[in-house]
């Protein structure tokens, strides 16, 4: 029952989405996996993010390296379909992507144009609900399914604007997948992490501030770093978690659990 190997992912297979450079939260992530003996499928946008993904995915011993743009008509079946054949099966997928257009994610919530709020919700919350619907045949032993939210979905932030309702949602469809699939021993989480600096932030205005106001006030005295949210997220997934499911797990060095004033 404490057998160390309860606390490793040595021969689990998981796909990674999600990581545009060194510093997305997808990396640190894929780092803790790998680290505790996953083998890995990694996944870029586009050609344009190819160069800045694939150095990463040799470090990372990649078993596949394919392009994913959920956008893209039958791109993320075409992923599922070659995870099937290069391993057989899926023991964790990570769902760490978000967009909305700028023009949307800079106004106010009040003024959310319909195109935006839809194409928000369809990049940054429809997706985990189809990476689920394609992973259960895969996830023939069980499995874990992660994704990536924000404390802005429960309490109001300022600046993150219509992420706010669209993680809500996340983390509301996090909770009925994993009621939905527990029989199947698959478990699902979303992940909050507190600021980080990576491209995705960038594009909410006056990130900085943020920063500034986790370094000041977080229980912890520092910021989260990408390889503390993955080594969380990596324990998440390996059966030492085995009972727990649907939680928003922050990781956040305590920021979330602070009063105003
Ligand atoms: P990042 O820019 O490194 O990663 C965002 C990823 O989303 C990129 O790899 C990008 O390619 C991907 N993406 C965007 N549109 C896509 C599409 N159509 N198809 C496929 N992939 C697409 O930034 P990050 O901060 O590491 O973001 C990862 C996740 O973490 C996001 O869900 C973000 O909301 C969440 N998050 C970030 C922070 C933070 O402070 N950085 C805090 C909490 C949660």
């Amino acid at each position: 029952m404490f057998n160390p190997a309860i606390t490793r992912l040595d021969g689990k297979k998981g796909l990674v989405t999600g990581i545009a450079n060194e510093h997305s939260i997808a990396y640190g992530c894929a780092q803790a996996f790998r680290f505790l003996g996953a083998e890995l499928a990694i996944t870029y946008l586009n050609d344009k993010a190819k160069p800045y993904v694939e150095p990463l995915a040799k470090e990372l011993d990649a078993a596949l390296f394919l392009p994913l743009d959920v956008s893209t008509e039958g791109q993320l079946e075409a992923v599922f379909e070659a995870v099937e054949k290069q391993f057989g099966k899926l023991d964790f997928v990570l769902h760490a992507m978000a967009y909305a257009p700028l023009a949307d994610l800079h106004g106010r919530v009040t003024d959310c144009s319909r195109d935006g709020f839809l194409m928000a919700m369809d990049i940054s919350c429809h997706s985990f609900i189809r990476m689920a619907h394609l992973a259960e045949p895969l996830m023939k032993d069980g499995g874990t399914l992660f994704t990536m939210t924000y404390y802005g979905a429960n309490k109001v932030i300022e600046n993150y604007n219509i992420m706010g309702p669209v993680k809500a949602a996340l983390e509301a469809v996090t909770r009925y997948l994993a009621v939905e699939l527990g029989p199947k021993n698959i478990r699902v989480h979303a992940v909050s992490p507190g600021p980080v600096k990576t491209r995705a932030a960038s594009g909410i205005a006056h990130f900085d501030k943020l920063i500034d106001e986790a370094t000041e006030r977080a229980p912890a005295g520092r910021l989260v770093t990408i390889e503390d949210v993955g080594l969380a997220t990596a324990a998440l997934a390996t059966d030492a978690a085995r009972l727990i499911t649907g939680e928003t797990l922050y990781v956040d060095g305590g920021l979330n659990i602070l009063g105003v004033g």
